[in-house]
């Protein structure tokens, strides 16, 4: 984008949706590694209707008002601020979760930690399982949402984003999760759980500059994982055992650099059986280990 670049687009006045579509696409090619997706939302947004509406009025002519709003929306996308922010919620395991600037944008690739709790929690078992960090809560929802007889504990340090987390339970009718607030195990004193997991900040201090820029406008709190970006994970790692049952799981995502680390903290605290798995994007993503003793 160059410096000269105006803010926002200039949008001909009673354009139809195809064009608006057409230009909004391409006033973010530079922005964004989905722009015709991201125009979409936006406009559909802008208008108040579902993505769908879009494409039953491609030739009708979008009220100037909406238009307008969209050419802002447009501005702030490519300003590089997330879609999930401007339009305030993100779906994750199909369940459509608000999201504010005080939570990370629940990303497809946490889903794979979600999809690893699940094999390490039986269908029919009231078992209790925690979430460290939550943010949106989007793991502890799905995980309450797939296994009902479950207690989840979902935790956070950040009040605000507990706040959020809690209203996307609330939205979503789950009651079979709590929220705590406090610093990891801090939140959690006295609980025993069968499964922990979490998706803690595990960016490095000199990770940020190869980083997209659209994490500047999420909270660096559940980001920045200290020099190695290891901190919070050694942490996690170092307590989990007095929190868990005997047999009990641990599961970690991590970055596509730490799985070595990651797997060497579990077996310095004496876990066992301990794997990691690979992401969609083919990196390796989830660490787990059992506490067998
Ligand atoms: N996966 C995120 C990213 O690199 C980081 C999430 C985290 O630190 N937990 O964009």
């Amino acid at each position: 984008m160059s410096a000269k670049r105006s803010l926002t687009p200039d949008l001909a006045s009673g354009a139809c949706t195809d064009e608006l579509l057409n230009a909004g696409s391409r006033w973010l090619d530079m922005s964004s590694e989905s722009p015709r997706l991201d125009a979409e939302l936006l406009l559909a947004h802008a208008l108040d209707k579902p993505r769908s509406y879009l494409y039953q009025t491609l030739s009708a002519a979008v009220p100037a008002a909406a238009a307008e709003r969209y050419a802002a929306l447009l501005g702030e996308r490519a300003s590089h601020r997330p879609l999930a922010q401007i339009i305030g919620t993100r779906e994750f395991w199909s369940l459509s979760l608000k999201v504010t600037t005080d939570t990370l944008v629940p990303r497809p690739e946490t889903e794979l930690l979600v999809e690893q709790a699940l094999r390490r929690i039986p269908p029919d078992m009231p078992q209790a399982v925690a979430d460290l960090g939550t943010g949106t809560g989007a793991v502890a929802i799905a995980i309450a949402s797939e296994r009902p007889r479950c207690r989840v504990l979902a935790t956070d340090l950040s009040p605000a984003a507990l706040a959020v987390a809690r209203q996307n339970a609330l939205a979503l009718g789950l009651d079979n999760i709590s929220f705590h607030s406090g610093d990891w195990f801090a939140a959690l004193q006295g609980e025993r759980l069968a499964v922990i997991v979490s998706n803690p900040p595990y960016i490095a201090d000199d990770e940020w500059c190869e980083t997209d820029p659209g994490l500047g406008f999420e909270p660096r709190l559940a980001l920045s994982g200290g020099a190695d970006g290891l901190a919070d994970i050694r942490r996690i790692v170092s307590a989990a055992p007095a929190h868990l049952e005997s047999g009990g799981w641990l599961l970690l995502e991590h970055g596509f650099r730490q799985a070595a680390a990651v797997q060497d903290l579990l077996r310095q605290a004496g876990f066992g059986s301990i794997s990691t798995c690979a992401d969609l994007a083919g990196q390796p993503r989830v660490s787990e280990g059992q506490w067998a003793t």
